[in-house]
């Protein structure tokens, strides 16, 4: 077995493995569960094509945004589904008017374990599959054929993806199409399945049962990063940010893949023709846009930010229902850490995927409580029954 790259330079885009004619190139057997290119060297022929559709060896071109938009859907049932201000449906739905089939990824969970993986959807009820944030890497690169297929047949196909999928998308395609549009999604960091799946075991473990659904950012509770768990009893159990430490991990970037923390996607170039992620900060940036100063925008659900780097972009943007307000870059960079520079790695992030590799989640879930402190403490403190109900009488 030989590699294309190195593994700290890998994404796991997985361009070579689409692109190979022989099927020599596989994603498994990977450091800490995530995907990593081998080729298998007795049936490889030699014809180069993966390095030549490899990101990490010919990078994507990077292209300034020409508008920037804060952005929501008008439709609260849309807003509860969607991570932040729901920008993906909106244009996701524009775009099936005009026909087409639409990329993103979908997550199902069996035997208690999620699988994350790219699919195609060609009607507005199906999107909800895709919406919504798997905060773990799936395998986008088994659609790459089926993409490249109704691309040479003249059909419309959106594809949204992290940076590192869509770049790897364009390597395996290696020509533009008029008829396809890209969205990247803003990314500071990705885990590996497995590592989600180490936490979703402790889960069926901790509440002895099955779990058969897992909502990263829950928005019952409003916007932010608290989930929702659902038992094979029916049972639903609501958490806070700070709970089960998965959250924790990830917003400290503590246990990435290796080429996160150099990544090239990172920054206010984008490879998309469009770039979504939240508009954090937009009460402090844009005051005015916000319903409470008159503006047209409800902070409640989520607010998107939307990077239109095309015309292509703009123009379905223009299309869309999103209710918006233009911005500038200046905005969104304060508080959008996926435009602003690739996350350092920290010093304790071996420490945890050792954590990870001896399969202990509680383990993993009393460093983080340690590490947490007073804020865990007082996360679960306001987190009871009594003191919930005494902040929703003080309107808290
Ligand atoms: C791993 C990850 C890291 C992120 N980091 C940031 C960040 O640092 N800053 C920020 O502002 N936003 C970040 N986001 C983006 C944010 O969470 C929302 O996805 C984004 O704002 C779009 O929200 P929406 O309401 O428009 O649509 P939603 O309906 O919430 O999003 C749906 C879109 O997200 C895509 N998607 C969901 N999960 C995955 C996945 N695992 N792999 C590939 N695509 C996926 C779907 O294909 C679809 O295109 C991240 C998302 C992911 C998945």
């Amino acid at each position: 077995m030989s590699h294309i790259v190195e593994f700290k330079e890998c994404t796991g885009c997985g361009a070579c493995a689409a692109v190979c004619p022989v099927k020599a190139i596989t994603l498994d057997g990977q450091p800490d569960g995530f995907a990593f290119a081998s080729i298998d060297d007795d049936a490889c022929i030699h014809c180069n094509r993966c390095r030549e559709a490899c990101p990490a060896i010919n990078q994507a071109e990077l292209r300034l945004q020409e508008a920037v938009y804060a952005a929501q859907s008008p439709a609260r049932e849309v807003l509860l589904r969607s991570a932040s201000g729901g920008a993906f449906f909106e244009l996701a739905q524009a775009f099936l008017q005009d026909g087409g089939t639409v990329y993103g990824a979908a997550m199902d969970i069996v035997d208690s374990a999620a699988h994350v993986a790219h699919e195609g959807v060609a009607d507005v009820a199906g999107l909800s599959r895709l919406q919504g944030s798997k905060y773990a890497q799936g395998a986008a690169h088994p659609v790459f054929d089926e993409v490249k297929a109704r691309l040479r047949r003249g059909e419309r196909v959106l594809f949204s993806g992290l940076p590192c999928q869509v770049a790897g998308l364009y390597g395996y395609l290696g020509r533009g199409y008029d008829t396809l549009v890209t969205v990247d999604i803003f990314c500071h960091g990705n885990t590996s399945p497995h590592q989600l799946n180490l936490y979703l075991r402790y889960l069926k473990d901790k509440h002895r049962r099955d779990v058969t659904d897992y909502v990263f950012r829950d928005k019952e509770r409003g916007v932010g990063y608290k989930s929702r768990l659902t038992l094979a009893n029916g049972k639903v159990v609501r958490m806070t940010a700070l709970q089960e430490a998965y959250w924790y991990l990830f917003q400290t970037s503590k246990f990435y893949r290796e080429s996160c923390y150099s990544c090239p996607y990172a920054c206010d170039r984008r490879v998309g023709d469009l770039s979504l992620g939240d508009f954090w900060g937009i009460e402090r940036q844009r005051p005015e846009v916000l319903v409470q100063n008159g503006g047209p925008l409800d902070s409640t659900y989520g607010i998107s930010v939307i990077l239109a780097n095309t015309d292509k972009g703009k123009s379905l943007v223009e299309a869309s229902a999103l209710v918006r307000e233009e911005c500038d870059i200046a905005d969104v960079i304060p508080g959008g850490a996926a435009v602003r520079a690739p996350q350092p790695m920290p010093e304790d992030r071996s420490v945890v995927l050792q954590m990870f590799r001896a399969g202990d989640y509680a383990k993993i879930k009393r460093y983080c409580v340690r590490q947490m402190g007073f804020e865990y403490v007082y996360d679960l403190v306001c987190d009871t029954p009594p003191v919930k109900l005494l902040r929703r009488l003080l309107g808290r």
